[in-house]
């Protein structure tokens, strides 16, 4: 399992691309090299911020509800299972 040919390179689209290295790949056609090893930027940037702005939203949210339940818009009428339908 040191070099796996059949690989297709991203450059010249041949299935040339051998693994070099552990993290390198490399292409036997155009010479394209390509280094796994290098992390990607992005990877770094985890989505916590709008992920904690939300739970801060959702606990100032519960906080500020008081004891009254707010009124709920439902008929008086006897709710089926779903009374969709019959609205119209
Ligand atoms: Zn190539």
């Amino acid at each position: 399992m040191m070099t796996q040919p059949g690989l297709e390179c991203p450059q010249c689209g041949k299935h040339s691309l051998v693994q070099r290295t552990n993290d390198v790949y490399l292409c036997l056609s155009c010479n394209f090299k390509k280094d796994l090893a290098a992390p990607p930027p992005k990877k770094s940037s985890f989505n916590i911020v709008p992920f904690i702005g939300l739970c801060v939203l959702l606990l100032l949210a519960l906080r500020s509800v008081p004891k009254a339940t707010p009124p709920a818009p439902q008929p008086t009428s006897s709710s089926n299972k779903m009374g969709v339908s019959s609205n119209k």
